[in-house]
């Protein structure tokens, strides 16, 4: 050996080349990576600070305002997965002893409750049954009865497979005086999100659903009545790291000179730049159309094998993650294996929808009839066998 003895040796794991075997991720997420995000990857790097990388940030901005359909200055992204999304938005929103009222159709509106309570927050829950969506009467009467200086919606409930309809919730927010913050993580991209139209004071979503980047950076947009907000804070953000105004220097979204906030994830945001880039050349209109296609030809290829949505109502279907019935007596653990087998992933539920479905997503380049094709007939071939070995 030619370690010193004062020195541990290395485990012999670590010596070897790192091996990744190639997956088709048809969960809710990750989904595959575009093949063009893959190669922005081995770019150089550049310093967070050279004007190059300026520039890059830039094209990251206007490509998230088109993505988020706003104007807002404050829109960028934030270093980590889509909580970090969430923590930045509700940290730089709320103070503490506030009230936050929390929409809950499943596992996104408790993680809110969760970090509201941590903030020294108050919480109040809108209680949905899984499966179903918030209606603007329950939701109006529910601002009026709490109050809230927030209200929180999960636009896309991957945990259940429903997209949140969200016209006219913007409006009652601000007759209320509450702003409105919506989770956009699982639905941007497959869902209309008008941002501004709606309006919404924050948005937040994640990169690696529809558009195929590696997770690692949160998009989040703040209005103008957000910013109101946060100007007049009586306390200062719990954060360094997530105060929505030191990163809106460093994004350059002030008229003040970009000061170093951190590190930017650089090769992160070439992914990202090059993502929105794919999305803006596709067309939103024509990827949200595509998403919903594949999502309806999901549905009839799940028909044909037996199986049935969990969401009924059609209409408040989430394209990009279709939530579906468990049949009865199949071990749904055994099939998800036996796809994975294959180098196939699906998922089973979440929070509300543990053990009743198989979750499948279709997002960005996975919103692809091939592929769907694909993942359905490799159910179906996987149903049949454990159906044989119980007769
Ligand atoms: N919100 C929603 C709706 C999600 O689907 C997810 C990820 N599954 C998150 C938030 C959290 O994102 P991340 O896992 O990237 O932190």
């Amino acid at each position: 050996s030619n370690h010193s003895s004062s020195t541990m040796p290395p485990a012999t794991r670590i010596l070897g080349p790192l091996k990744v075997p190639s997956k088709l991720l048809m969960g809710p997420g990750p989904s595959n990576m575009r093949e063009s995000v893959r190669i922005v990857l081995g770019a150089p790097l550049l310093g967070h600070m050279h004007t190059e990388f300026i520039n890059i940030m830039d094209d990251v901005k206007a490509g998230l305002q088109y993505l988020f359909q706003t104007n807002n200055e404050l829109t960028f992204a934030v270093s980590g997965s889509g909580h970090a999304g969430m923590e930045c938005a509700v940290m730089n929103l709320l103070e503490p002893g506030e009230t936050v009222l929390v929409v809950q159709t499943g596992i996104w509106g408790q993680r809110v409750a969760d970090l509201v309570d941590r903030l020294g927050g108050r919480v109040q829950t809108l209680n949905v049954e899984a499966g179903k969506a918030a209606t603007l009467e329950m939701f109006s009467k529910a601002v009026e009865d709490c109050k809230p200086a927030v209200v929180f919606v999960c636009q896309g409930e991957s945990s259940t497979g429903v997209a949140q309809p969200l016209e006219g919730f913007g409006d009652v927010c601000h007759k209320n005086g509450a702003l409105l913050l919506v989770d956009a993580v699982a639905s941007i991209g497959c869902v209309p999100l008008q941002m501004d139209a709606l309006n919404i004071d924050c948005v937040y979503a994640a990169t690696q659903k529809v558009l195929g980047a590696p997770p690692g950076l949160a998009m989040v947009s703040f209005s103008e009545c957000a910013v109101q907000k946060m100007r007049t804070r009586k306390t200062r953000v719990p954060s360094f790291y997530f105060d929505a105004f030191e990163l809106a220097n460093y994004w350059g979204c002030s008229n003040e000179p970009r000061r170093y906030h951190h590190t930017a994830p650089i090769s992160l945001v070439y992914a990202l730049r090059e993502a929105l880039s794919e999305i803006a050349n596709e067309g939103l209109e024509q990827c949200l159309l595509r998403h919903r296609q594949c999502a309806d030809f999901l549905y009839s290829k799940l028909e044909e094998i037996g199986l049935k949505p969990y969401v009924k109502e059609k209409s408040i279907r989430l394209p990009g993650l279709t939530t579906i019935e468990l049949p009865p007596n199949v071990e749904f653990k055994l099939i998800i294996d036996k796809l994975m087998s294959q180098g196939i992933e699906i998922a089973g539920g979440l929070g509300p929808t543990v053990g009743k479905v198989w979750r499948i997503g279709t997002f960005g380049v996975n919103a692809d009839k091939e592929k769907i094709l694909k993942t359905v007939h490799a159910l179906d071939e996987a149903l049949k066998t454990v159906h044989n070995k119980d007769v």
